[in-house]
C-alpha cells in the first residue's frame, strides 16, 4: 500500500508564527517568471491570487525547496522563529 504526499502533510503539526517566516522580496520579478514555485513547492504554499504569488506560510515544512529553487532568488527564506513551525512527531 503506498502513501500519498496528502497523507503525510496529514501527520505533520504546525504551531504557526502570525509573521511570515518566507516572503516574496518583488513581486515584479514574480510576473515575468515561468513561476515554478506553483509546483515544486510539496505544500502548495505558493499560489496565484489575483494575479500575485500568494505565499500560504503556514503551510511551509521547511523543506528548504524554495530557498535554492526560486529560478530568481527572489524568496527571502528563513526558519520559523523558536517554538514554532513544524513538528514531525508522527510523520
Ligand atoms: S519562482 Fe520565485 S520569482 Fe518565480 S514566481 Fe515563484 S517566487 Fe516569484
Ligand atoms: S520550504 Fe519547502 S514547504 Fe516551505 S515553502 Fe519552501 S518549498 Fe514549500
Amino acid at each position: 500500500m503506498s502513501t500519498s504526499i496528502e497523507d503525510l502533510l496529514f501527520t505533520i503539526r504546525y504551531r504557526c508564527d502570525t509573521e511570515s517566516h518566507l516572503v516574496i522580496t518583488d513581486q515584479a520579478v514574480c510576473r515575468d517568471c515561468s513561476k515554478p514555485c506553483l509546483t515544486f513547492c510539496p505544500a502548495e504554499v505558493y499560489t496565484l491570487r489575483d494575479g500575485e504569488v500568494h505565499v500560504a506560510y503556514e503551510n511551509c515544512v521547511e523543506c528548504g525547496t524554495c530557498r535554492i529553487a526560486c529560478v530568481h532568488r527572489n524568496i527571502e527564506w528563513r526558519y520559523p522563529l523558536g517554538g514554532f513551525g513544524v513538528a514531525y512527531k508522527i510523520g
